[in-house]
Order: structure tokens, then sequence, then C-alpha cells
């Protein structure tokens, strides 16, 4: 089965920047090596920002992860094109951005605007604690004030709010910030809840919840949230798989294997090790079509319907977007 793949969340450009990989062939998980089997790879490159910064130090890396992947030579010579809406169907790699943590916003709105334009896409909030943005899957609180304005202005801006990491309360609130103008939000990087009890895994209703905003989820393939232990085997994500259907999300299943940022199942070493679990699901009758939209169709719809706008490419070394 020739597959694409769209991956809704990955840690690789934190993991080039820390150990100076290029993106073309590495030691990591995610390369145009790897996933070069791929009929077409979109991938979401998250920036993460080491908690053991500070906000100010934390915005400044988030910046340095994004010059150094835009600096990258693959990017360089148009091997991979960085973009903020939908690419075309053309076969050629595409990275899309997000943020993973956005305590660096530090109280300061304005920082919501300059990430739109530094074309971060998808905004993953929270990650762990309470911050100024709120209450992380860790805790029990909710958005805080600044957290609420900021996740408005960013969806009003036309970002993708991502209720990975989010607490019960948090995203709660998210859900309703992104109903209020009519926006749809994600989980980019979760399982489920029913199948692995871990609280970064989404409760049904939380499941429900996205799929009623039009939103994905993707599935994640870090072994404590397959099975809450680190044993688990890549069969273990099938469980998952079964019980997202089961809850209608048949047009809403993405992976999101958080690729280069948490232990793996041991079959996995590199993104282009994705293909077993089509072979797992084939060998279960499930149907080519539903794979398809697992591995693209379904994050390449929902990309095209809102993250449109003109395709624009940020170019490398360009402060902002064209
Ligand atoms: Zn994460």
């Amino acid at each position: 089965m020739n597959l694409s793949l769209f991956d809704l969340h990955c840690d690789t450009a934190c993991e080039m920047f820390a150990k100076k990989q290029g993106l073309e062939r590495n030691h990591l998980a995610i390369s145009l090596e790897s996933t070069a089997n791929f009929g077409q790879y979109i991938q979401v490159m998250a920036f993460w920002t080491d908690f053991r910064l500070n906000d100010e130090s934390g915005w400044t890396r988030m910046k340095q992860l994004r010059e150094n992947l835009l600096s990258d030579p693959a990017v360089r010579s148009g091997k991979v094109d960085c973009v903020t809406a939908c690419p075309p169907r053309n076969g050629k790699p595409a990275l899309l951005f997000g943020i993973e943590d956005a305590r660096i916003f530090a109280n300061d709105l304005g920082r919501v605007d300059e990430a739109y334009r530094l074309g971060i896409r998808i905004l993953t909030p929270l990650w762990a604690g309470e911050t100024c943005i709120g209450g992380s899957h860790d805790t029990s609180a909710g958005l805080t004030d600044f957290g609420r304005s900021a996740i408005d202005r960013a969806v009003f801006l036309g970002m993708i709010p991502d209720l990975s990491h989010a607490s019960e309360p948090s995203a709660n609130e998210i859900i309703e910030i992104a109903a209020k103008h009519g926006r749809p939000v994600i989980a980019s990087h979760s399982n489920a809840k029913a199948v692995c009890p871990v609280s970064r895994n989404l409760s049904d209703g939380q499941i429900r919840k996205i799929l009623a905003s039009g939103g994905v989820v993707g599935l994640n393939l870090y072994t404590k949230f397959l099975c809450g232990s680190g044993s688990a085997r890549i069969s273990d994500l099938l469980p998952h798989v079964e019980h997202f259907l089961e809850l209608g999300a048949e047009r809403a299943l993405c992976f999101g294997g958080d690729w280069d940022g948490a232990a793996l199942p041991s079959e996995v070493r590199t993104a282009a090790d994705v293909a077993q679990v089509a072979e797992l699901l084939l060998r279960r009758n499930y149907s080519e079509s539903l794979i398809r939209n697992l591995f693209f169709e379904n994050a390449y719809s929902f990309a095209s319907r809102y993250l449109a706008g003109g395709n624009r490419k940020i170019e490398p070394f360009g402060g902002t977007e064209r």
C-alpha cells in the first residue's frame, strides 16, 4: 500500500537544534530520508521550549528553533517547504509550525500576534503545571484571564488551538473560546483515556467535543500513553484506534506521533515504521480507505478547510512570512 503521511506533532525541531542534526539525513525519528517512501509527507513541527528556561529565554529559544529549521540546508535548497497554509498535493514534503507550551507569551498579548507573523499556526497552549496560560493536564486549574485572552486572540488570528496537555477545565474553556469564533479544536498528540487512563489522554467527553467542533485527533506513539507502561508494543495502538472509531472519529483520526519527544515502542525507530500500523489494520480487515484517511486524508482535509487563506511559504531567514 503506497501511503502518504500527515502527522500532527513532533519535537524534531528541538532535537535538531540540541543535537545539531540536519533534516535530510540524521539519527532522529524524523528525516527526509526516513519519510521518503511516503507519497507525500506533511509534518507539524512543534517548537517546545525546555521548562528549565525562564519565559524570556524560552521565547528566544522558540525563535532560535524556528530559525535553525529555516536555515537547514534541506529547507534552504527547497527540498521541503515551510508553509502557513495547507500545502498543495504535489508530493513535496511540507512543514507547518506550532508552539508547544505558550507560557513563553509571558503575559504579553503582543507575542500572540508575533507568533502568528512568525508562521505559527498550531497553538498547544499548555504543557505541564500552572502557567500564565492556565492549568495543564497534571492540575485541576482552568485558564487564567491572560490565557483566555491569548487563546481568544490566537483563534481570532487563525491559529488552531490544541487540547493536548490541557487540564479538563482548561480544555473546556478552550473549546468554548474556539466555538465563539466558529473554529475547531484539535488534540494533536493524545490517545483515549478509556483505553489508557493517564492524564495526557482524552476523556470520551473531550473526544466527542473535538469531533463536534470539526477538529482532529493525532494518535500518540509514546509507550506510556499507549498502555501506561514503558514496554508497549505498536499493536497497543489498535485498541485506541478502535475506541476512537466507536466514538465516530473515522474522518477525524490522524497521527501525532510525538516523534523525537518521547519513548516509542521498540519496533518504531523512525517515522517510516508507522507503516506497520497500516499492516496491522489491514490484517484486522480495516479498509484501505480508512487507513489512508488515518495516515493522511483526515489531517489534509482539516488543513485545507481550516488552514486556508493562501498557500504562503515561509522563506528561510525571512523574519516574517511573505
Ligand atoms: Zn507534548
